[in-house]
């Protein structure tokens, strides 16, 4: 315990968990949302632990040494700098970012054989527009069911075929569904789908990687790694007990904040199990799929970024991200969700994941390419302390169920996690903010942080 921190008791209001002298707070997860709860539960004056599986902390944020590349194998954008309390930490912390201004220079249509130019770029730009626009109907009209259904239909009614359907299609899969929400589009809910709110500001790149950011926020706390949490004990009156790794954490309140895709396997026994509510709502949802592959070479062999239709817009390395003033060296960035990511991560080996975006790359550029001198490929999906991308909306499951997470189980048990904030689910700050808002259940009335101060 850090009795020292109750000098700031402050900010806490009286009658509250967080007031009580003898609170201890154990945190379940070192990712964005963990510590962001526990430091601000910490500056408060709050006595709070962190228990990680990992041997290390960040979960889904993870910025790694590909050879001399610094690449961010999780999240790499701040989507929007407005009303962003990730932003605002960053701002005043002197965390600095910088606006993606990513040069597309290569559009290729695996189906023709070539490299397509500035007419079909814009064919597939109208196509995302003109998709979005339609939603609200389509919406209304087909219900819950699934996006794939409402693509073709749509595609159908506006009468594209042949290459106008090809980009169609892939301007919808690829950039508004599957490397979005990583959802398969053939089981990606419509009713809800493309509503949840945008931040202002623009796409941003941490400078660094997310890495350093997750550093400072975790400045100070007390966390243990590599201790895999299997049981939660929890009792009004008695506390919790956390059991990791054979040993068992004491406490009065815990907040668990592993992903989704964790809670839906069941991998933590929780006695008493949790409410029917929460088991349902666990049952609707589902973790979409987002991988990358980092090929890191000695000397750029290209120029500026790929976009990639397979044949039969299979989504197979749909994009290649040049990261190379990012990384610190000669750096593409594969990206590939939804279907294909499942697929793929089930199937292969990390060197045919490696080679076939190799391949993807002779072929869009028409040339044989250098074997890279490092590469790194993640696996979110089958990773145990992940098990997916991040939340996504099945037909069937509603903004509700994340609702339904984010509420705590009685008095001691209380949850956060990109998965509990319905709103901005899928990102980093929706971490983040759940991590604030379970922060503030637990009492804490104004967080004494830079950056915090207002949220
Ligand atoms: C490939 C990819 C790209 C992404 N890109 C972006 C992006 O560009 N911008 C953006 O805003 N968001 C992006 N996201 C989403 C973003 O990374 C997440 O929303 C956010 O990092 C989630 O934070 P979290 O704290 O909720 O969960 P996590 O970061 O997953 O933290 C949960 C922690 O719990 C730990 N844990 C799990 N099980 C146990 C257990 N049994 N015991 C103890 N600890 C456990 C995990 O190891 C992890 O550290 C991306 C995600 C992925 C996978």
């Amino acid at each position: 315990m850090l009795l020292s921190s109750f000098l700031a008791c402050a900010a806490i209001e009286p009658g509250t968990p967080a007031a009580d002298p003898d609170s201890h707070v154990i945190v379940v997860g070192a990712g964005a949302a963990g510590l962001t709860a526990a430091r601000a539960l910490h500056d408060a004056g709050v006595s709070v632990e962190v228990i990680e599986a990992r041997d290390r902390i960040g979960g889904r944020t993870w910025t790694a040494g590909v050879g001399p590349a610094a690449v961010d194998l999780g999240a790499s954008w701040v989507h929007g700098t407005e009303e962003n309390p990730m932003a605002d930490f960053a701002d005043a912390h002197g965390l600095a970012y910088i606006p993606d201004e990513t040069r597309w220079k290569t559009l290729y249509d695996e189906t023709v054989g070539k490299a397509l130019g500035d007419a079909e770029w814009t064919v597939a730009d109208d196509a995302y527009d003109a998709f979005e626009a339609a939603l609200p109907d389509l919406q209304e009209s087909l219900g819950q069911t699934t996006v794939s259904v409402a693509r073709d239909q749509w595609i159908t009614d506006e009468g594209l075929t042949g290459q106008e359907a090809r980009l169609a299609r892939h301007a919808i899969d690829q950039w508004m569904v599957e490397l979005e929400y990583g959802g398969p589009v053939d089981t990606t809910g419509l009713r809800y789908f493309w509503d949840e709110e945008d931040l202002a500001g623009g796409d941003q790149f941490p400078v660094g990687g997310y890495g350093g950011w997750i550093e400072a926020i975790a400045a100070g706390l007390d966390v243990s790694l590599d201790h895999p949490v299997t049981s939660i004990t929890y009792d009004a009156d008695d506390g919790v007990e956390v059991v990791a790794n054979g040993e068992t954490f004491e406490g009065t309140h815990v907040i668990v904040t592993v992903p989704v895709g964790v809670l839906r396997a069941g991998s933590i026994d929780f006695n008493p199990e949790l409410s029917t509510d929460r088991l349902s709502a666990l049952d609707r949802l589902d973790t979409g799929n987002l991988e990358k592959v980092a090929l890191v070479w000695d000397e750029a062999w290209w120029d500026g970024s790929l976009e990639f239709i397979a044949a039969g817009n299979t989504g197979a390395f749909p994009e290649f991200f040049d990261m190379t003033e990012l990384a610190g060296a000669p750096t593409m960035l594969a990206l590939y969700g939804g279907r294909f990511a499942r697929d793929a991560q089930a199937d292969w080996t990390d060197t045919q994941i490696v080679d076939a975006a190799l391949a993807v790359l002779a072929t869009a550029y028409d040339r044989s390419i250098p074997t890279p001198t490092h590469t790194a490929v993640t696996h979110w999906t089958s990773d145990p302390y992940t098990l997916g991308g991040y939340v996504y909306l099945p037909p069937g499951a509603t903004p509700d169920d994340i609702d339904a997470l984010a509420r705590p189980e009685g008095e001691v048990l209380l949850f956060a996690g990109e998965g509990t904030d319905s709103t901005y689910y899928g990102n980093v700050h929706a971490a983040v903010l759940s991590g604030l808002r379970e922060a503030h259940r637990l009492g804490v009335d104004r967080f004494n942080i830079g950056g915090w101060e207002s949220w």
